[in-house]
């Protein structure tokens, strides 16, 4: 437990200060396309990029990688930032976009026009496929690779007035068809698309690609370390050459990290986007989703997310994260913060019998077991109580800890009461328990008899009627993705949703705002929903008390 994860980015920088690179400067960024929502994933990101920078005294920036106009928006854009904030992190400036660069990376790509290393190519898409090769097999030159500078240049600029259509040409960088690394086989460096941009409007008919756009922007921003993932590790000769070769004003250098996986989940923005649109889920922030709304909503908290990140490490060896890690944070976090109240979800009616009718009784209950300083809370006790259905058997089975016919259970925080009687409909459902309650056992034993455990309970007369809303794991299988045959959708776990409409909370919760914590006793951690109001509350499950999960 008490070993500290490893971040080799920590330890490349600490070397990289030791030689006073970049006079000493850290500065990273945190470059979402605005595509989807952000998932852990992105936490994980999030957390080195923003942490590195705190760590060393350097600047972090936030910065939207938007060079696919098509499948981007305003509104990822928002739940982006809000995410980031909610996660405890503030960005260096301004927000950037990757957009604000398209007229210096348009000069850059000039540049190298200029220079001979970049021209149009008409081949079309089946034949760059065919000319760029194998990994086995060099590719072959473009019959357009030798065209002269003039001509680039005239049918670049064609190209980005909007004259020449979709599709028709693209701008590749000239390197080396015959390199090993595929990526440094002439890549495609502009395409022609006439679509309309979210933050530049109508005024690009040409986009960037990404390994264009990045490192540049890298350089624009005076990124120091640009941390990515492992895939584009064979990227990084083309981010280098790129930066070599174009008049840029700092040398950024790209480290890459092995990105997280997650059981039980899926961490790839594509399939969670046909999670929503195909309604599997109720949207981005459905609290089974692993976006950083959907894991809010769920009642995660910004440290339980940070101190997950913080377990997990960073290394450059790809595994898969027990999702009972994730687990295992939340729960931490809330069984040290959460305050405690009682909340029965299928209520079965209890009458006390020697309490009087029309009495009540107030007890001050502590918050939280372990922590004074969270105050406490009021609780009522009366002739009419409600208890969990579970938590009875008319014959006990061994070992119960729970209420039986005829014996004795502690109701939480309050008295021993006593089976009496057991009211059954015509059915023979029990439908109400009548019981007495032993005055003497307010914080004390009872004398010459045992209760079998303690149950929670509340009082039927003023309690609060709310809905509970358990929610599991989304998947049923680890890897959701893992039989080829099969879509990841055919292993949504049935039970992921289970909706409890008929419940009741101690009357102190009647105002409870959204996203408050809480431990319902026995049963888990739970949080207010977002759209719960006074009239209709509602309450979702975080987690369990403990991993059911585990084998
Ligand atoms: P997806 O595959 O889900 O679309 P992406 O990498 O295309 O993810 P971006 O918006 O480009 O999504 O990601 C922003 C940053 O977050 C990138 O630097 C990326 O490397 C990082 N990131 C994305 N997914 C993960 C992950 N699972 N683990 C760690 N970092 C990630
Ligand atoms: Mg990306
Ligand atoms: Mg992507």
């Amino acid at each position: 437990d008490s070993v500290k994860p490893t971040n080799f980015i920590h330890q490349i920088i600490e070397q990289d200060l030791q030689n006073n690179l970049n006079d000493g400067k850290v500065i990273t960024r945190f470059p979402p396309e605005p595509n989807g929502y952000l998932h852990i994933g992105h936490a994980k990101s999030i957390c080195l990029n923003f942490g590195t920078a705190l760590k060393f005294g350097g600047e972090c920036n936030l910065r939207f990688d938007d060079t696919n106009p098509e499948k981007e928006s305003q509104e990822y854009i928002d739940s982006i930032i809000e995410d980031v904030r909610w996660l405890g992190f503030e960005w260096a400036g301004k927000i950037r976009y990757t957009s604000d660069y398209f007229q210096q990376l348009h000069d850059w790509a000039v540049h190298l026009i200029n220079a001979g290393k970049a021209y149009v190519d008409h081949l079309n898409a089946e034949q760059m496929r065919e000319y760029r090769g194998t990994l086995t097999e060099p590719g072959r030159n473009s019959p357009y690779r030798d065209r002269s500078v003039e001509e680039n240049l005239a049918l670049f600029a064609q190209m980005k007035s909007g004259e020449l259509p979709e599709g028709s040409c693209v701008l590749r960088a000239k390197i080396d068809m015959a390199a090993a690394n595929i990526n440094l086989r002439d890549p495609v460096i502009y395409r022609i698309r006439h679509a309309h941009h979210h933050q530049s409007g109508d005024s690009w008919k040409i986009y960037p690609s990404y390994d264009f756009a990045h490192g540049q922007s890298d350089a624009l921003e005076g990124v120091t370390h640009s941390i990515c993932t492992l895939e584009f590790e064979d990227h990084r000769p083309l981010y280098d050459w790129l930066i070599a070769n174009l008049p840029v004003p700092v040398v950024p250098r790209q480290y890459e990290f092995a990105r997280l996986n997650l059981n039980y989940t899926i961490t790839s923005k594509r399939k969670l986007k046909q999670l929503v649109d195909e309604q599997h889920v109720s949207g981005w922030d459905d609290p089974r989703m692993p976006t950083i709304s959907g894991l809010r909503r769920r009642g995660y908290t910004p440290v339980a997310i940070r101190n997950f990140c913080d377990m997990i490490g960073v290394t450059r060896s790809n595994g898969v994260v027990d999702m009972a890690m994730l687990e295992s944070a939340i729960r931490d976090d809330l069984d040290a913060n959460a305050p405690r109240a009682m909340c029965v979800t299928q209520p079965l009616k209890v009458t006390i019998t020697n309490f009087p009718e029309g009495d009540e009784e107030w007890f001050e209950l502590p918050a939280h077991p372990k922590n004074d300083t969270m105050g406490s809370r009021k609780v009522s006790f009366g002739r009419n109580l409600l208890i969990e259905q579970e938590d009875f058997e008319e014959v006990a089975p061994r070992k119960w800890k729970r209420l039986a016919a005829g014996e004795a259970v502690r109701l939480r925080g309050a008295y021993v009461i006593r089976c009496e009687e057991v009211i059954k409909d015509a059915a023979g459902e029990v439908i109400e328990l009548k019981c007495s309650y032993d005055p003497a056992t307010r914080g004390a034993n009872p004398e010459g008899y045992k209760a079998n455990g303690v149950i929670h309970w509340v009082n039927a007369d003023n309690s609060v009627a709310c809905e509970v809303r358990l929610y599991d794991r989304l998947f049923t299988e680890a890897n959701p993705e893992a039989d080829k045959n099969a879509s990841f959708l055919d292993c949504i776990n049935p039970e992921s949703l289970v909706v409890l409409t008929d419940c009741r909370v101690e009357p102190g919760l009647a105002e409870a705002v959204a996203e408050t914590n809480l431990q319902f006793e026995r049963l888990g951690y739970f949080c207010v929903d977002k759209a719960s109001t006074s009239e209709r509350l509602m309450f979702n499950r975080t987690v369990t008390l403990r991993d059911s999960w585990a084998k």
